[in-house]
């Protein structure tokens, strides 16, 4: 079935944006497909230490890379996140994989082999859907540089801590906000620091600062903004609510 997006909605920023909430509803609301490319770096990172290898020992992570099983959905509302046969949704989001991450994800064999299938993904949906929002941190840089509408969301580094702190206490794992800001902080210095494709805002991106505003505040701005950029099919019950 189509929805009333057309094309991709590129959305990246630092962690704690709220940009995981934002992407699933945005793609809810406009009918879209949904993709979260920090859950694929996140299940690479698990098949690392599931098995036994260091994560900041490059060779043996890409050849993890290279041999992990795993499966990731485009349904906004409850995506697939599989590796082998076991959901690991949950598993993902944990502090193990959470501080792992990173060295992960800086790995340029890692970043080639998710990016190629990224796009992948991207093209099927479209093809399919007519549109999907894309979420992480190199989106509108390196997978889909020619998107219609990029956007870089950020908040205060308080704001984005406390947002994951609650996030984490909700998913029954203690956290505290000192805690929160500490590692919100750390991958964000990795995340943009690293030499393959680093976090950083594309030129034509549209700057958005969440610190002070609700979810569906953030969500009608994004839905105006797609349609100012004619990128929404005439489908006025979808994007009028
Ligand atoms: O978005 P999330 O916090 O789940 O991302 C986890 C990590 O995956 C990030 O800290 C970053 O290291 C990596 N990532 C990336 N490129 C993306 C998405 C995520 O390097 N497009």
């Amino acid at each position: 079935m189509t929805g009333a997006l057309r094309g991709v909605v590129a959305l990246d920023g630092p962690s704690g944006t709220g940009k995981t909430t934002v992407a699933r509803k945005l793609a809810q609301r406009l009918g879209a497909g949904y993709l979260d490319t920090g859950a694929m770096y996140r299940m690479v990172t698990l098949a690392v230490l599931r098995a036994g290898v260091d994560p900041a020992d490059a060779e043996a992570v890409a050849r993890v890379a290279d041999t992990a099983d795993f499966g990731i959905g485009t349904s906004p509302d409850r995506p697939e996140i599989r590796l082998g046969a076991d959901d690991v949704a949950a598993d993902i989001r944990g502090p193990e994989v959470t501080k792992a991450v990173s060295p992960v994800s800086a790995v340029p064999h890692v970043r080639e082999l998710l990016v190629a299938r990224q796009r992948r993904i991207i093209d099927d949906v479209v093809g399919h859907r007519g549109g999907i929002v894309v979420e992480g941190r190199d989106i509108g840089t390196v997978v889909v540089p020619d998107s219609p509408l990029k956007v870089y969301l950020t908040a205060s580094a308080d704001v984005r801590a406390s947002r994951r702190s609650t996030q984490d206490t909700a998913a029954g794992r203690k956290s505290s906000v000192a805690d929160a800001l500490a590692s919100v902080e750390r991958r964000d210095h990795l995340d943009s620091t690293r030499a393959a494709s680093p976090l950083r805002e594309a030129d034509d991106a549209v700057h958005v600062d969440t610190s002070e505003l609700s979810i569906d505040q953030v969500i009608v701005a994004l839905s105006e903004l797609a349609s100012h950029r004619g990128i929404l099919a005439d489908c006025k019950e979808e994007v009028a609510r």
